[in-house]
């Protein structure tokens, strides 16, 4: 059998190394068995998924130098490959369910839910559809229905017994049926979830190996049950490891930057970032180079060699092996077209120069005005961030807030980012003009440069999120309660909006 692997990316934010990771995995199995990889959308998450993600997605995979023999830009024999686009197949296999009698319809409301999860806490239980809607008879249901109750559709779940997950480099995982939910597998608005649509997939997709993150593990036995009910074939499991930060705790962007986004803006070479991300997939044999591109990561691809123990995101490692790259792989020539393609291609210059345009006298003044373009973190002194209207305190709560809310966004440009910057200076009742002197001198080095919002919009939210947390750092980090107070401040308002 043709060996066919895919990844799965949910458009819900910007592009994460881990996917990247992810998929790099995934394609060097299926190359290295001669098979076939694929690109799918699980975009089910409607009110978090964007096109302008999955751009972003699709678009930093292919600067990696991956690519896909399916996938929804280029189609193929399984397509649809967006989930938004399968809705009418995922409601065939939920009707199919429900005439096994390996389904059922949960009239429940959100309030009768969470008084159940409320008691069920209260007495130690995991939280656990009680089964309410099982009981309902074939009447009863209909009367419901015919009223227009809103329903969704939930797998049964067996109550004794255990489950035992096949995963191939980890063993057998047994789990007990009793601590697994009653799955939704379609939402009251007739959409699929996560679960539904990915068995699917999967499955009419001829996916012979699934891997995935290991946070995907507790979800093994739901799928298990799934293949069962409908009579497939279960593809292969591998749960691959999370990658980590040094300090061996999961690589979030609170703490470093995972953005594959960010990486291309510090100026990393894709070669070189692919190559890091092959040592984390594979841990090679002692002595052996570690630099390679693509083709010898496919050559040399082996599951054994897939590291289970967490495998570290040391970027001083990436610095090295890309430091290698630019002196070692490219000749002059080939190193400038780097550079123009990295920092000066023609859509970006004609952004910065039209910013700056208003603002000189003399073209050699744009050096200086103009260089915070072309860095990565800006050195800042807690002095420059002091100098203006606010109290320290001021300064480290507009700062924090803008990051929590500006990471909130959901599409990144100037509108986006003008409402949380005003948004903030009204938080903390101070005149916006006060509110951005800091954020000028965090994003762009001086109390006094180009239009802000646009510095930023062009900047990224990777690498503006680095500038406000160096900042930050400066002035001095918020502790954890100082952290959980100004989120309330937040939070207040976001109550206000929905009010509203
Ligand atoms: N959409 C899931 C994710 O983004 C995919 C999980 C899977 O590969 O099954 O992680």
């Amino acid at each position: 059998m043709k060996v066919r692997t895919r990844v799965a990316p949910s458009p819900t934010g910007d592009p994460h190394v881990g996917t990247a990771y992810v998929a790099l995995i995934n394609y060097c199995f299926a190359k290295h068995h001669g098979g076939d990889f694929l690109l799918r959308i699980e975009d089910t998450d409607q009110a978090r998924s964007t096109r302008e993600s999955e751009r972003a997605i699709l678009d930093s995979l292919h600067w990696l130098g991956l690519s896909w023999d399916e996938g929804p830009d280029v189609g193929g024999p399984h397509g649809p490959y967006r989930q938004s686009e399968r809705s009418a197949i995922y409601k065939r296999y939920v009707q199919q369910l429900l005439d096994q009698g390996d389904a059922f319809k949960c009239f429940c409301t959100p309030e009768r839910l969470e008084e159940m999860r409320v008691a069920q806490r209260a007495a130690g239980l995991p939280p656990r559809y009680d089964g309410l809607c099982l009981s309902y008879s074939p009447e009863e249901i209909a009367r419901r229905e015919a009223a227009g109750e809103a329903y969704v559709v939930r797998m049964k779940v067996p109550d004794h017994g255990a489950c035992i997950v096949e995963d191939e480099r980890r063993g057998k995982i047994e789990f007990e049926w009793k601590t697994v939910d009653m799955q939704v597998l379609m939402k009251s608005d007739g959409l699929p979830t996560y679960h539904l649509a990915n068995v699917v997939d999967d499955h009419l997709m001829e996916i012979t190996h699934v891997m995935r993150g290991e946070e995907w593990i507790s979800s093994a036995p739901k799928h298990v049950l799934l293949y069962q009910y409908f009579g497939w074939q279960m593809p292969k499991l591998i749960h691959l490891p999370l990658l980590r930060n040094p300090d061996k705790s999961k690589l979030s962007k609170r703490k470093n930057p995972t953005g594959i986004l960010f990486y291309q803006a510090m100026g990393y070479l894709p070669e070189a970032l692919l190559n890091f991300l092959g040592l984390l997939s594979n841990s090679l044999p002692e002595g052996q180079d570690e630099m390679m591109l693509l083709p010898d990561m496919v050559q040399r691809f082996s599951l054994e060699h897939i590291p289970l123990g967490g495998p570290v995101f040391d970027v001083a490692k990436l610095d090295w092996l890309n430091g290698r790259y630019i002196r070692e792989r490219l000749d002059p020539d080939q190193f400038m077209q780097r550079v123009a393609a990295w920092g000066f291609a023609p859509d970006r210059l004609k952004r910065i120069a039209s910013l700056s345009q208003t603002r000189v006298e003399r073209l050699s003044d744009l050096g200086l005005l103009l260089s915070f373009f072309f860095a990565g973190r800006l050195p800042v002194a807690a002095e420059q961030l002091r100098a203006g209207k606010m109290s320290d305190l001021e300064v480290r709560q507009a700062l924090a807030l803008a990051m929590w809310d500006l990471d909130a966004l959901r599409a990144w440009n100037v509108a986006g980012i003008e409402m949380v910057l005003k948004r903030v200076s009204e938080l903390l009742g101070k005149k916006f003009r006060d509110v951005a002197r800091p954020f000028y001198v965090a994003i762009t080095g001086s109390p006094t440069s180009v239009p802000l919002f646009d510095a930023m919009d062009l900047l990224g939210r990777d690498m503006v999120r680095e500038r406000l947390r160096t900042a930050l750092d400066a002035l001095g980090a918020p502790s954890k309660k100082e952290q959980d107070e100004w989120k309330k401040l937040l939070a207040a308002t976001d109550k206000e909006d929905e009010a509203s």
